[in-house]
Parts: C-alpha cells; structure tokens; sequence
C-alpha cells in the first residue's frame, strides 16, 4: 500500500489539482555579472514538473544545476523568464513555505541539539514548544534517528547529519523539496540506503521533488522523470521518463530495464559534456 499518488493517476481521474505544476520554469535565463564580463549560466531553461512528480537532474560541474534550483527557491533571481512554485512567484512561495531545501553539505547548528536542530524552522515561524519538539520527533522517526535527538550533530556519521538535515526539511510539511546533491558526500553504500529511505519517506506526504544528483544510477532508481543538462550556458538537452514499477525497493536495481536508463543516460550525459568541447 501506498500513499503516494502519481501525477499521471490524477489526471486520469481528472483531478482538478493536477491542473497546477508543482514547479514550473518558463524560458529562464540568467546572466552573472564577473570581473571578467557576463557569464551566461542558464540559456532559455523551460521546465515543468506536475505535482508530486520526483524529478532529477543531471549534467555537467557549471552547467547552471544549483542556479535553478536557488532560483526555485527565491535566493536568485532570473535575468529573464518565470518561475512558479504550486502556481505562486517564488517570492510568494517562500513565505507560504511551499518548498524546503536540502544542500550537500548538512548545515546544522553545531551547538544545538539534534532535536532542536530539526525543530529550528518551526521554531523561526513561531510554534510554541511542546509543538515543535513534539514534530522534529516525529521527524526523526521517520527518518530513523530515534533515540539520537540529544546528541549534537558532531556526534553522528555524515549520512546521519544528512538524515537529520532531512528531517528538518520535513518538519514544516513543505509540498515541494529542492535538493541539491544531497547525498554527494556519502559512500556508494550509504547513498543507496539514503535513497530507499527517501522513497520511502515519500510513501508518507509525496512532495514534488526537484533532486540535483551527479550518480546516474541514483537519478534513474529515485525519479519519475530524469533531465540532462548541457554544459554551460545550461539548457535541457533530454527529457527521460523512468517507466520502473513506481514503489521502487533494493530489487529495482537488477531490473534489466534500470540498467537501460543507466546506459541511455550516460549516453546523454557523454553529449553534454561534448557540448563544451565544441
Ligand atoms: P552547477 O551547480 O551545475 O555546478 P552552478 O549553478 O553552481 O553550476 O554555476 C553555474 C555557473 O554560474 C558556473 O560557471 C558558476 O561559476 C557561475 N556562477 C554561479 N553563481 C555565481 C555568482 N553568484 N556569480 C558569478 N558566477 C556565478
Ligand atoms: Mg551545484
């Protein structure tokens, strides 16, 4: 059983909520202002990712990844174009907190607890204590870390501190996750378990997912649909849609058809890097 309902059900049962994109970029462009003149990092990026859809991308170290995705999350600001969160300017959409974000490197306050780690963002939009402790609690269970939450963040493994991370993110229920190589600092081993507790966090609320990844095996096991991008100025140069059966568990990764998304993605991913050579 599972509670996690695919944008494609929805519209077939023309759910009116599907009408709306969880993330959508229309023409997007940036343009950094360097020492050495105007840098064009993203060149006319369109994307449209319905809601609760899990979406990767993959390309090339400068191609313009964590650009979009900051500017998703209101911290960048397009040159030129759109971009909507459920709908709403990103502007609207942090205050509304409809998105939370996961970075690679963990982040936690050093001198808090892990508990009061996780209850942080409640605690900055104002909810009283017993509520707050009462969720990152919640949160730490899901994400397997009961019985740590006195420990301080220095005390626990990477991918711990990661899961920690995690579970903040979670705490304000957001209907969308950013995350930008989340789990680029682990061992292969940790990654893999990290990505099956992710699948499985997202049987619990199904976010839409925007995941920044440079491990094929990792974008084609967690998505519904994989991006590659090319090298810099970024653009969206293939669109692959992971038919693999949708609760995906450790057997996914032997399935003959997981090995074929792997090779036509390395396929792709081969171009993008021949882009900058050209
Ligand atoms: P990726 O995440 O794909 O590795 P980034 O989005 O971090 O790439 O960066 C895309 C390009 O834009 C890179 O060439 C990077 O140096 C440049 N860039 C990113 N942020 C800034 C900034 N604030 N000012 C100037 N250049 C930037
Ligand atoms: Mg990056």
């Amino acid at each position: 059983m599972t509670n996690r309902v695919r944008a494609d059900e929805l519209s077939k049962k023309g759910n009116p909520m599907n009408e709306a994109s969880g993330l959508k970029a229309s023409g997007v462009s940036k343009v950094f202002s360097t020492p050495t003149g105007e840098l064009l990092a993203l060149d006319n990026v369109s994307i449209d990712i319905p809601r609760g859809q899990f979406v990767s991308i993959i390309g090339p170290s400068g191609c313009g990844k964590s650009t979009l995705l900051r500017m998703f999350a209101d911290l960048e600001h397009p040159s030129s174009g759109e971009l909507l969160v459920n709908g709403m300017p990103t502007g609207e959409a942090r205050t509304k907190r409809q998105y939370a974000m996961v970075f690679q490197a963990p982040t936690l306050l050093p001198w808090k607890n892990v508990l009061k780690n996780v209850a942080l963002p409640l605690k900055i939009m104002g909810t009283d204590s017993a509520t707050r402790l009462e969720t990152a609690r919640e949160m730490l269970k899901l994400v397997g870390l009961e019985g740590f939450e006195n420990q301080l963040p220095w005390q626990l493994s990477g991918g711990m501190q990661q899961r920690v991370s995690i579970a903040r993110a979670l705490t304000v229920r957001p209907p969308a996750l950013l995350m930008d190589e989340p789990f680029g600092a682990l061992d292969e081993i940790t990654r893999d378990r990290m990505n099956l507790e992710l699948v499985s966090l997202r049987r619990f609320d199904s976010q839409t997912v925007l995941f920044i990844t440079h491990s094929i095996s990792e974008a084609v096991f967690l998505s519904d649909r994989v991006l590659v991008m090319s090298a810099r100025p970024g653009k969206v140069i293939a669109d692959i849609t992971i038919d693999l059966p949708e609760d995906r568990t450790a057997d996914t990764r032997q399935d003959p058809k997981f090995f074929e998304y792997v090779s036509d993605i390395r396929g792709y991913l081969v171009d993008a890097y021949n882009t900058t050579a050209r």
